[in-house]
């Protein structure tokens, strides 16, 4: 059977069989270290080097061997994402990162200050396959997931450009985090580790439109982290409406996922509102929502929508979405609007790397600036 160290590795041609080694568990990479011959300290001062003081190659794990460190560079694909661009906003210092990875492919993540520490939110897979109407991410489809050890660079390169360190993570760029389950589990374990940034898994949130199945796997593997769902309609009609996956899970079903996690974890759910004009931002969505989420020990985070410009979705006035909020407090329901971040830096999910793309396929051939 294929390792799932190999599956969708951002591996290049010359490297094809090399083992990811930033995605080991520090276990894992005892047995591999030991099965070179070295002793188990040295995994746990390599595991440190990649996980801890986030070193961009062997050559800067300067405490070990030349030998050993050439060894580990015949042996093993080192995982260190190339930053291509930057943007910062004007209005609330949030930075979107765009890399690349080994292969070619892009993704892109954001980096937030607030005033309780700093958020990344990062990327899950390249592209998307769930197909909701109002997210730039999955206009071209999957191309690929990510590997445990891309999911972490992400946070890993941040840290080091920003000097800063990163106290919360959300998985909420672009991906459907739970289609890439194994890799999204052994990213979780590695980023909550002792030995590596040890981010307390209370403060790192996945989001999923609702993979059912796997929302009950999750709640089983003993983690602490929250559980976010896209709810985004109340009712199973206008659900389908703007989310495909919503053919295939019904809201019944959703729920009853989401009570199993809460008591299997005690972890209270977030709930993912986007409120589109005309949509699903009346009152008595509203009303609808609020039965929903009363059920249930769970936030409803409210999110104006971002608009596409491949799609006719509209933000809901301002207006509207107050009265929205209002309404759901009036009934009791725990709920916040998502401030807007990085409204003028390509702000939805997906769109900085489409915007690469675009650019890339209009200059056909021609390396852009990014690619010297
Ligand atoms: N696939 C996962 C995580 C990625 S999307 C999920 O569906 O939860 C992260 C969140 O941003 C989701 O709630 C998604 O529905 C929302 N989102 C995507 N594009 C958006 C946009 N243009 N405006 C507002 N929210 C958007």
């Amino acid at each position: 059977m294929k390792s799932p160290l190999f599956d969708g590795c951002n591996v290049g041609e010359e490297n094809m069989e090399k083992k990811d080694i930033k995605s080991l568990t520090l276990a894992e990479l005892q047995e591999e270290l030991s099965g070179l011959g070295e002793k188990p300290f040295r995994a746990k001062q390599c595991y440190e080097w990649m996980h801890k003081k986030l070193v961009r190659g062997f050559d800067e794990m300067t405490n070990l061997s030349k030998d050993f460190r050439e060894k580990c560079g015949n042996t093993y694909q080192y995982t260190a994402l190339r930053i291509v661009d930057r943007q910062q906003s004007k209005l609330d210092g949030t930075n979107k990162f765009l890399f690349e990875l080994a292969d070619g492919n892009m993704v892109e993540s954001v980096w937030m200050r607030y005033k309780h520490g700093n958020s990344v939110c990062i990327s899950s897979q390249v592209g998307c396959r769930m197909g909701c109407g109002f997210c730039a991410s999955t206009l071209d489809g999957l191309e690929r997931n990510l590997t445990a050890s891309e999911m972490l660079d992400q946070i890993y390169a941040i840290t080091l450009e920003t000097g800063e360190r990163v106290s919360n993570v959300v998985v909420m760029g672009t991906g459907e985090p739970l289609d890439n389950y194994d890799h999204l589990l052994r990213f979780i374990r590695l980023l909550s580790d002792e030995n590596g940034l040890h981010i307390s898994q209370r403060n790192i949130t996945v989001s999923t439109c609702g993979i059912v199945p796997k929302m009950y796997e999750l709640a089983e593997e003993g983690l602490q982290i929250t559980l976010a769902l896209s709810l985004h309609a109340a009712t199973d009609e206008k659900r389908r409406q703007l989310m495909p996956i919503a053919n295939r899970y019904s809201i019944e079903e959703l729920m009853a996922a989401c009570s199993n996690y809460f008591h299997k974890t005690g972890r209270r759910i977030t709930f993912e509102y986007s409120l589109v004009g005309g949509i699903n931002d009346s009152d008595e969505d509203a009303e609808a929502l609020s039965r929903l989420a009363g059920t249930l020990c769970c936030h409803t985070n409210l999110i104006p929508v971002n608009p596409i410009k491949e799609r006719k979705f509209v933000q809901s006035e301002a207006l509207r979405i107050v009265s929205f909020k209002n309404k759901l407090e009036k009934n009791k329901i725990n709920v916040t609007i998502r401030r807007e971040m990085g409204r003028d830096i390509d702000g939805a999910c997906g769109q900085l790397r489409r915007r690469h793309m675009n650019a890339h396929k209009e200059t056909d051939g021609v390396k852009d600036v990014f690619h010297n």
